[in-house]
């Protein structure tokens, strides 16, 4: 304050840094400073928004900024120096520097609330335009070349703004403003084919391809069950569960419970698609998720599915009808045929998917890089991912500490990769299983795509300690240091760095497969967890795994095995009389021809399930565990259904009671040992070496009985346990621990 009691004009330079380009930030600071009477600019460079501020409600203005932020945008950090008056003349906002780039492009998001009032309302020169957006809402990552975040560098460059449009991005207080998607029927994208048509052909039982906001998807009606038989038939998928697409909340709770959380996660903007315990789903078609207790759901998000549901609906004026249940609900998948990456371009389209889809709808407006649905469920009150993809990406992952700049290249199945800068860790999106050159191409896109929108050129490169991936060839073809990670450890790492643990801790990973130490197979490890390095305390009995890799989708192999190792290998040519195999499995034990040992937990899961007869040759990976854990009504436990001999946990007096069980008491009790078991296991690590955390981790902690249970159980032995929140428990998350292993390491491999 002055002598005159009048506050004192100040100028006030500011450096915002986080997600703040592309998400309405300079219009939202220009209507603020216009709002205090201040003066100055602001704009957009390679590090963020610089802001200069002068008059004298400086102090309120910095309030406002803090707490009324753009709902897109994130703020990590704010610099505030005081710098000597300029007098300018009023506000404005200039033009971007672009010469060094260090910010982040937002994730995609989904439409907003006042664009959906406008995509509803005939009076509205939007009316019914499926490419409507503005600065809270659309379309930026998949549609973004490289930063700084401007319409030349986004694939709307080639759109010329009509006068409208132009006015509308030129005026400060329009949502629109430097909205850099922005687009409207005169000038915008177009889609191919008309709503009406595209709903009567959904209507008549057809499989559609439609262009969406990360990639194409394939799409039916969701109750008309031969519609769905046809796309499960012609996309080569014989059971793995499709999601399902409901207008809004009203319409998901005819179909599966949903508790608080669960509406949130589905409501959120980000619209992941969300697991759901089922529970009236017979207007559903059945061979929608065959057998499983969960139904993956999903809202809409863009414009054209909202228009989908608008048309179903009898094309209601406003947006009353949003709250209302409706009766259209859609199968939304991938259009990823053969298991090679998700379709993009409208050509593409037309080759891959002409097999699949009666009709291939696209648009024009092109997409720089593929981004499939993000799979989420609600575990233990706390979102938790299942595939980390679309509107999470490029969100970053903030570490406990700055590592040199690293690239982490993920393992083999469902990869990822990881860049660092600084303390935080860009995690990219779902690229898939490495098993075609498709998705080779598009892992090697993924690093270049990643490493330009970042401006990050990497130091160290970390890999699977596995020598023959294509990742681990990728990551020591690179002129820099490379670091081999063992798998297991991995997983424990991306759960200390997300939840920024940097002491001591236990880890239990239960995983499918890893490779171990001295070539064994790994996958069920008690490990001790110090900075870059790892002991392994423990781990799961081996158990021969007759056939190799094959093992894994037949759980029948696995329980041959254990008949075998108990001296029952007569039972098994009766018992497993359907599989042709079975007659000459006991050669292949007694001769030991590709039957490695694992120590892996999905194999134990996988060796259960063939004891108890439950899909005893599976059609996707996991699916006999999931029906496994599907038949649990409660868990019991059988106290001397385990043993712990020299740090080894072993299971043989459990799955000999198996052995004659009917499945539902078999499932109860699989789940309820196996739990007590591991909390026992890692609670006598964790005092030995006077360590209260547990960090766990492992494609197998998507069991959702398994994981609550541990949770719990650890809990009442005094631990701390933590699971990944911010990246997915399989090896979609590997990546995130293995740059933050290498990150750390003194010495390359
Ligand atoms: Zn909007
Ligand atoms: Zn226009």
């Amino acid at each position: 304050m002055t002598k005159q009691g009048r506050p004192e004009t100040k100028r006030i330079q500011l450096r915002i840094r986080g997600v703040v380009q592309g998400v309405g930030f300079r219009p939202f600071i220009y209507n603020l400073a216009r709002h205090f009477d201040l003066t100055g600019w602001v704009l957009n460079d390679g590090d963020g928004v610089g802001v200069e501020i002068e008059g004298q409600k400086t102090a309120e203005f910095l309030l406002s900024l803090e707490t009324k932020y753009p709902p897109l945008a994130r703020i990590d950090d704010i610099s505030i120096n005081e710098i000597p008056l300029l007098h300018d003349a009023d506000f404005t906002i200039l033009a971007s520097e672009s010469n060094q780039v260090s910010t982040s492009i937002p994730p995609d998001s989904n439409v907003c609330p006042d664009c959906l009032a406008e995509l509803f309302d005939s009076g509205s020169r939007y009316y019914r335009y499926p490419f409507l957006n503005c600065t809270h809402c659309g379309p930026r990552y998949t549609i973004t070349q490289k930063l700084p975040y401007d319409r030349p560098n986004t694939s709307m460059a080639s759109f010329q703004m009509c006068a409208d449009c132009k006015s509308e991005y030129s005026d400060p207080t329009n949502r629109r403003f430097h909205a850099q998607p922005t687009a409207c029927p005169v000038c915008g994208p177009k889609l191919s084919l008309a709503i009406n048509k595209i709903l009567q052909r959904i209507r008549a039982g057809e499989i559609l391809a439609i262009k969406g906001l990360g990639g194409f998807h394939l799409l039916c009606d969701a109750t008309n069950e031969t519609a769905v038989q046809i796309l499960r038939q012609r996309k080569n998928r014989e059971e793995k569960p499709f999601a399902v697409m409901v207008a809004n909340l009203a319409s998901a709770v005819k179909f599966v419970r949903i508790d608080d959380s669960s509406a949130t996660l589905l409501q959120s903007p980000k619209r992941p698609i969300v697991l759901l315990p089922r529970q009236n789903t017979e207007s559903l078609a059945a061979s929608i998720a065959p057998g499983l207790q969960w139904l993956g759901l999903l809202l809409p998000y863009t414009p054209i599915h909202y228009l989908l549901f608008h048309e179903a609906a009898g094309r209601p004026d406003g947006t009353d009808w949003l709250q209302q249940p409706q009766p259209l609900s859609l199968v939304m998948t991938s259009a990823n045929p053969g298991g090679e990456p998700l379709v993009i371009d409208n050509d593409e389209a037309k080759q891959r998917l002409e097999s699949i889809a009666d009709t291939i709808v696209d648009h024009n407006r092109n997409i720089l890089i593929r981004c499939d649905d993000t799979v989420m469920r609600v575990m233990n009150n706390q979102p938790s991912f299942i595939r980390r993809a679309r509107s999470y990406v490029p969100q970053a992952i903030k570490l406990p500490h700055e590592i040199p700049p690293t690239l982490a290249v993920g393992a083999y199945l469902k990869n990822t990769i990881c860049i660092t800068r600084g303390d935080e860790a860009f995690v990219s999106q779902h690229i898939g299983d490495m098993d075609n050159a498709a998705t080779l191409r598009f892992f090697e896109e993924s690093i270049e795509h990643l490493l330009s929108t970042l401006a990050v050129t990497p130091e160290r490169v970390a890999h699977d300690l596995h020598p023959d991936f294509h990742s681990s060839r990728y990551a020591k073809s690179l002129d820099i240091p490379s670091y081999a990670i063992q798998h297991h450890h991995a997983h424990l790492a991306a759960v200390a760095a997300e939840h920024h643990i940097t002491e001591p801790a236990i880890g239990l990973a239960l995983d499918g497969f890893g490779l171990g130490e001295e070539n064994q197979a790994w996958g069920g490890e008690l490990m001790l967890i110090e900075g870059p390095n790892y002991q392994r305390l423990g781990h799961l009995s081996t158990i021969k795994q007759a056939g190799g890799d094959v093992a894994a989708r037949e759980p029948w192999r696995m329980a041959a095995a254990f008949l075998y190792k108990s001296g029952r290998a007569d039972e098994i040519a009766t018992r497993f009389k359907a599989q042709p195999v079975a007659k000459n499995i006991v050669q292949l034990f007694e001769k030991n021809i590709n039957v490695p040992e694992t120590s892996s937990c999905g194999r134990l899961f996988d060796t259960a399930c063939g004891l108890l007869n439950i899909k005893p040759k599976a059609s996707f990976e996991g699916q006999a565990p999931m029906l496994l854990e599907g038949m649990v009504t409660q868990t019991d436990v059988m106290q001397d259904g385990w043993q712990i001999i020299d740090g080894q946990l072993d299971f043989t007096p459990l799955l000999t009671r198996l052995i004659n069980c009917d499945p539902i008491h078999g499932a109860n009790l699989f789940h309820g040992t196996l739990i007590q078991a591991l909390c026992e296991w890692s609670a006598a690590a964790a005092k030995s070496h006077k360590i209260n955390t547990v960090l766990l981790n492992g494609g197998c902690f998507l069991n959702h009985v398994l994981a609550s249970g541990v949770i719990q159980g650890l809990h009442t032995h005094g631990l701390k346990p933590y699971l990944p929140q911010q990246t997915p428990p399989n090896d979609g998350g590997i990546s995130l621990g293995q740059a933050w292993i290498a990150g750390l390491s003194h010495k390359s491999t």
